[in-house]
């Protein structure tokens, strides 16, 4: 399965078939780390979580609502995964 790894930070696009390739890159994202539909970080090898919505969430307390506009374009990706980041082959 082909899956678009799309970090919340920098937008940085990636496509990886193996998970283990994308960790061992650095990549912060399920299915390697973390599970699909959760909401935990999902970075490239240049960000940090920091950045994340989860650490928005969960560290900052913040509510959805203060999310960033692109942050919640982001938060609606991750709760469709993995279907929004499938790269379909035709
Ligand atoms: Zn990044």
């Amino acid at each position: 399965m082909k899956l678009k790894y799309i970090c919340e930070n920098c937008d940085r696009t990636e496509i990886f078939d193996n998970p283990q390739v994308a960790f061992d890159l650095g990549w912060d994202y399920p299915p390697k780390m973390y599970e699909f539909k959760m909401i935990s970080p999902r970075t490239c090898p240049n960000c940090s979580i920091e950045s994340t919505i989860w650490w928005a969430l969960i560290l900052e307390k913040k509510t959805l609502d203060e999310l960033s506009d692109r942050q919640k374009v982001c938060l609606k990706r991750i709760l469709n995964e993995p279907e929004s980041i499938i790269v379909k082959e035709n």
